[in-house]
Order: C-alpha cells, then sequence, then structure tokens
C-alpha cells in the first residue's frame, strides 16, 4: 500500500486512513443482488459481506437507526427513540426531528445531553486534525443524528421559496460557499410530473445524485474529512410508494454509479487505498399485505380511560401516554381489539431504577422465543422517554393506509419483524479480509466501533463490539468479545427469521 500517497504525506504504517459510509435509507438485503451492480461488487470481492445483519434495535426507523450508525450506542443509550417522543417531566411530545428543529441543534442536543461517546468524538480523540463529515438531502434529521455533535460539518436541503436549497446545520461549520450558492438550488418538480415528483417531491434519482454531489463538493472543499457518511434517502421514500418493480432497480443501478464517482474522487485524492467503505441501510422494509385500522389504537387507549402524547405508528406502534400507570391496560386493549393482526403487545415497568418492556399479551400460538426476542429488541429503546406501549404487528401489516397523490403506502418498517431488521452490510478496505461472507448477526450498534478501530482510534462505551471477523488482524479478545455476542444474538435473530416463515 501507499503508491497512491500523496508525496510528503507518506510515513510508513501511520498514514491517515479514511472511512466512507453509505446509508441506503430503508435498504432491503436483497435489493443489492437485483441488478449487475460492478462498483459494490468489486467492493464485496475485496470485503466483508454480512449475510444476516439486522438493524438490531427499536424502533426500526431513520432517527434511532442513524444515530446507532454514529454512536455505536442504543436508543436508550442516545436519546434518540424515534421521530417524537415523550419528555418524561412534562408528558409532552417532544419533536426535535422537525427540520427547523433540526437546523436549530436541537437533535443533536438530545445526543449531547445523554454523554455517551460518538464515533465522531472517538475519531477526533485519536486524531485532534481529523474532520468528520456528514450529508444527507431531505432528511436532516438522518446527517445530524449520525454526525451527532462533534462532527464538523453537517449538510442537508431544506425547501426555500419551492426549492430545495443547500443547508448546514447548526453551529457546525459550512464548507466556504455551501452558503447562498444558487448552484445547488434546485426547483421542485409539480407533484403531477411523475412518480419521485409526487411522493418525494425530487425527480427519481435525483435526491440521491445531489446528496452524493454536495458531499463530493464538500469532500474537496474541506480537504478530506477523515469520516464521511452519506444518507441516501430514495430507497426509503420510493420503497414506501413503489407502484412496479421496476423502481428499486433502477435506483440501485444508479447507486452503483454513484459508488464508482465516489470512489474516483477518492481516486482522485490519492487516499483511495487508504478508505474503508461501509455500505449498509438503518432499516429493512416490509411489504404491506394487510391492515389493522389505525382508530384500534386510539379506542385501546380511550377504553384504558388514557391520553395519548403521541402515536408513531407503520408496521409497529409506538403509543406515548400521559399516564404511564395505564400503560399495561392499553396494551392490553390494544391485542383484544386488533385481531390477528396483532402479534403482541408490551408495556414499560421500571423496577430499581432500570426502564424495561414487559410482553401485555400475544397471539397464541408463537413461539416463546419470538416474543423474548421481540422483548430484547424493544429494550434498545427502553428508557424514561421510550414509548409507554409497543405494538408488534404480524409480518407484512401496517396501520398505514394512506395515498400521496394517488401512491399508496406499499411497504413499511418500524418492529421487530425479519423484514423491518434484516439489511445490507458491506465492509471493505485496508484491514479488512478479502472476500468474506460472514452468516454473523451484524448489528447497527456494531458499525461505530468497527470503523473506530479500524482509523486507529479508540472504542469508548458501546453498545456494539468490534466485527473482528471483518479484520486481517484482530486480536484474540475482540475475537472472543465478539464470539460472545454472536452466541447470544443468533438465537434472537433464528426466531424472527422463523415467525416470518409461518402462515
Ligand atoms: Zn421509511
Amino acid at each position: 500500500m501507499g503508491s497512491l500517497v500523496p508525496a510528503g504525506q507518506a510515513r510508513s504504517g501511520n498514514a491517515p486512513r479514511y472511512a466512507v459510509i453509505i446509508v441506503l435509507d430503508g435498504a432491503r438485503a436483497g435489493y443489492l443482488h437485483r441488478v449487475p451492480m460492478p462498483h459494490l461488487q468489486a467492493l464485496e470481492h475485496r470485503g466483508i459481506m454480512y449475510t444476516s445483519a439486522f438493524t438490531g434495535q427499536e424502533l426500526a426507523n431513520t432517527p434511532p437507526s442513524h444515530a446507532t450508525i454514529g454512536s455505536g450506542q442504543f436508543p436508550k443509550h442516545d436519546g434518540v427513540e424515534g421521530f417524537l417522543w415523550e419528555d418524561p417531566r412534562t408528558h409532552r411530545v417532544d419533536d426535535p426531528t422537525q427540520s427547523w428543529n433540526v437546523i436549530a441543534g436541537r437533535l443533536e442536543a438530545v445526543i449531547a445531553d445523554h454523554g455517551r461517546p460518538t464515533l465522531a468524538g472517538q475519531i477526533k480523540k485519536a486524531h485532534p486534525d481529523a474532520t468528520v463529515a456528514s450529508v444527507a438531502a431531505h432528511k436532516c434529521y438522518a446527517s445530524d443524528a449520525m454526525g451527532g455533535p462533534r462532527a464538523d460539518y453537517i449538510l442537508c436541503s431544506l425547501i426555500y421559496k419551492n426549492r430545495w436549497v443547500a443547508q448546514a446545520i447548526g453551529k457546525h461549520r459550512p464548507p466556504p460557499g455551501a452558503i447562498n450558492n444558487a448552484r445547488w438550488d434546485v426547483p421542485i418538480p409539480p407533484p403531477s410530473s411523475g412518480f419521485g415528483p409526487a411522493v418525494q417531491q425530487w425527480r427519481m434519482g435525483k435526491e440521491n445524485g445531489w446528496t452524493t454531489d454536495y458531499a463530493l463538493w464538500a469532500f474537496k472543499r474541506v480537504h478530506y474529512p477523515r469520516v464521511m457518511m452519506i444518507n441516501l434517502s430514495e430507497t426509503d421514500v420510493l420503497g414506501h410508494f413503489a407502484p412496479n418493480a421496476t423502481i428499486i432497480p433502477g435506483l440501485m443501478r444508479q447507486f452503483d454509479y454513484l459508488l464508482g464517482k465516489i470512489e474516483d474522487a477518492y481516486r482522485a485524492a490519492g487516499i483511495l487505498d487508504r478508505t474503508d467503505f461501509i455500505i449498509t441501510a438503518d432499516h429493512g422494509m416490509s411489504k404491506i399485505h394487510a391492515h389493522v385500522p389505525y382508530h384500534v389504537m386510539s379506542q385501546a387507549v380511550a377504553q384504558a380511560g388514557a391520553t395519548p402524547v403521541y402515536i408513531e405508528h407503520d408496521t409497529a406502534v409506538a403509543i406515548g401516554l400521559r399516564e404511564g400507570n395505564k400503560s399495561r391496560a392499553v396494551a392490553e386493549n390494544v391485542l383484544r381489539l386488533g385481531g390477528k393482526g396483532v402479534d403482541a403487545t408490551f408495556y414499560k415497568v421500571q423496577e430499581r431504577g432500570v426502564w424495561a418492556y414487559q410482553l401485555a399479551a400475544s397471539q397464541p400460538g408463537l413461539p416463546t422465543a419470538f416474543l423474548a426476542a421481540c422483548g430484547t429488541l424493544a429494550n434498545t429503546m427502553a428508557s424514561a422517554s421510550g414509548p409507554d406501549v409497543f405494538v408488534v404487528l404480524a409480518p407484512n401489516v401496517s396501520t398505514r393506509n394512506f395515498k400521496a397523490h394517488g401512491y399508496q403506502w406499499v411497504a413499511g418498517h418500524l418492529g421487530p419483524q425479519w423484514g423491518d431488521q434484516h439489511i445490507p452490510l458491506v465492509i471493505a478496505g485496508p484491514g479488512v479480509k478479502q472476500g468474506v461472507r460472514s452468516s454473523y448477526p451484524a448489528r447497527l450498534v456494531d458499525i461505530a466501533p468497527t470503523v473506530e478501530h479500524l482509523l486507529g482510534a479508540p472504542t469508548g462505551r458501546v453498545d456494539g463490539v468490534v466485527l473482528s471477523d471483518a479484520l486481517t488482524h484482530p486480536s484474540e479478545v475482540m475475537a472472543a468479545a465478539q464470539q460472545r455476542r454472536g452466541n447470544q444474538l443468533r438465537p434472537l435473530q433464528a426466531a424472527l427469521k422463523a415467525r416470518a416463515r409461518m402462515p
């Protein structure tokens, strides 16, 4: 290695390492193999592919998952519990993921207040001169949650006067020239002008292309952040509404082109062979075959004499209640009123200062291992601000039944079912084994410690493990830790997969 190292920078053995983390929002693991993707396949060949990677936590949606990718912490430890949650002191809804709240720094303040280490912080601890950039387009909450309070550059886009306009978040420096630069303005196409404009206010492919171009522009502008995190959101938004089977293959073909473009930029900068690539998703996506009506949830709350603070819902349901002591009654009502579409309901309890979810009710005939797996995943969000009631719907069942400009919501995610949980994960680059397929049940919490290790940074207190089976030179201690974790997670994962195969 080192042939591409720019003159003067080469120092034997300790030339700076870089990482690119690309999150294909809401991408199912199978998306990576639907069309020829030469750039991705080349990464797979010179890296490791995790065939059983999963979100491994709740709620399985964008803000918590991105906070976890950027921290190695469960939602209960970094505080990002969903799109919204309940302030346990005021019993009011807290909505820090709303765009203007993100811009005002309220989302990352939650992460900072929880005081746990983040990937950006650990990289800076080891390399004080290193910078970290996190980039999204319309999902400002994704780039902000993933970059966290210590990232240098957090970028996204916002609608301003009928255009998408480049944004930089909060107290983070924008790269010079990012703001008020008309080059990044994109007019919003009329919703009648096609599927993309109707459901995401961008033409199909335009948002992912814009995000990549903005990231690479920033990459050059600030002379090479040590870690570049990118959220590509279209797999999620278009996947929720996809009216036919051509949408996702088209997006994946374009993603492969964008990946090639990113590699070209790193090659031109002379650092490609010192860069580790991590390609993953924040959560999966389940096709919706049946619905449980949303009013079941409000009825269940009302019949218990409780007041909802918020209800976040899709293929699972998270309910915040003003009266926490009524959560068990609400959870029991949901199963009774919801019928076969509800697998199980949980309610939150606190015992000796520790929050946890307990099973309230479940469909007869479901394996106890599956119910235990749901409880384990729910406990990753068990905190004072986690939902009071957590509803696990049956596979491929959702409470969301609506259309956007004529397009039906046809797929969803949020819960512990395998379709929501299973994600792609490919890691390739210096320090990573080549041509390996691993069935290890890797989770989102493992990404930050693994990247920290690859970049020579210390791993702080995290909920994940270093994926030592990815490493060319794993230590015995690390390998043993991963093995122990695998022994815990394999039965959990087997229970989720078994539930997906039940009629
Ligand atoms: Zn989604």
